[in-house]
């Protein structure tokens, strides 16, 4: 065909050219997506072991969601209370007033938050009364080994300390049960068998509780139990409601040792001393060696202070504080 000109419009091409421009864009095809894709690949938002799966980004609807009050498998007993394992990013606003979490300085307690009630009675987690009170709190005990080391211990310094037991740990040393209240400390309920109490029903809930509290009234028949801290601080609704029904308070913590992840006197010894404050409620175990050499150092370090060392009920007959929404 003759252009106006009287010459094609068409070039005239080899046809080696065509074959090699032939070449270029099927290779130019089949190298862009395998680009895209592996860039894909590459992105991450966090850590390795955080990242999701191919799976998952592949298909996210199809992937399921953490249920949210699901712990890790791996998780020992008090866990949640670490902060980036638990914290689903979907809470990005808490159930809880924005002041609590300043008042608990911003610790991480999103799992509790996760399924927190938003209305009718709330956990414990700090009680400032102005008056320099801290309440020390033992979980899963009794242990044979460290307790009745540590009832010595607190016996000396004139402190009061507040023992959660657990059902099991009472079956196997009913004797030191009557021995801590015999020491003026407090005993409160830890559940029998340590199960993660929002994925039970309510009856379940109160079999736990029920079935702890006869052993330890078995065990101590003078003991008053008042308190309860449910397993790996793990509540909801239903929760407070058989906890109130029952007639405890339910008590978490402010300052987390963390002693079960093996940690040093020392390391430990500093969390405390750096977090104490005016009703702080700090969390151990009775069933570390490393929990009792730090008990005996922040016992000498805080008494020096000023502070005294009290039960949570005495601690909570003190006045209500202002500051704290807990309840
Ligand atoms: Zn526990």
């Amino acid at each position: 065909m003759k252009s106006f000109y009287g010459k094609s419009h068409r070039p005239k091409r080899s046809f080696a050219f065509q074959c090699s421009v032939l070449m270029w864009v099927l290779a130019a095809s089949a190298l862009l997506p395998s680009c895209a894709f592996a860039q894909f690949l590459a992105q991450s938002e966090g850590p390795p072991q955080h990242r999701p799966s191919v799976v998952q980004r592949l298909f996210p609807r199809r992937s399921r969601p953490p249920a949210r009050n699901e712990a890790p498998a791996q998780q020992h007993r008090e866990m949640q209370t670490s902060p980036k394992v638990v914290a689903p990013k979907k809470v990005v606003k808490p159930s809880v007033p924005q002041r609590r979490v300043r008042e608990t300085g911003a610790r991480d307690y999103s799992m509790r938050r996760v399924d927190a009630p938003t209305s009718g009675p709330r956990p414990i987690s700090q009680w400032p009364t102005g008056e320099k009170l801290i309440a020390l709190t033992y979980d899963d005990g009794p242990n044979p080994t460290i307790t009745p080391r540590l009832l010595k211990l607190l016996q000396s310094k004139g402190a009061r300390a507040t023992f959660f037991l657990l059902g099991e740990s009472v079956k196997a040393h009913p004797e030191i049960v009557k021995t801590i209240v015999d020491a003026g400390m407090e005993i409160g309920n830890h559940s029998d068998t340590h199960p993660q109490f929002t994925k039970l029903s309510e009856e379940k809930i109160r079999s736990e509780l029920q079935t702890n509290h006869d052993r330890i009234i078995s065990a101590a028949p003078n003991a008053t139990i008042r308190t309860m801290r449910p397993p790996y601080g793990a509540y909801n609704g239903t929760v407070m409601r058989v906890a109130e029904q029952m007639g405890y308070k339910v008590i978490l913590w402010s300052v987390d040792t963390n002693d079960w992840r093996k940690r040093t006197t020392e390391q430990m010894t500093q969390t405390v001393l750096k977090e104490a404050r005016d009703g702080a409620i700090i969390l151990m175990h009775d069933r570390y060696e490393t929990s009792l050499q730090t008990t005996a150092q922040i016992l000498d370090s805080l008494s020096a202070q000023g502070y005294r060392f009290v039960t949570i009920s005495e601690l909570l007959s003190h006045r209500r504080p202002q500051a704290v929404l807990d309840r």
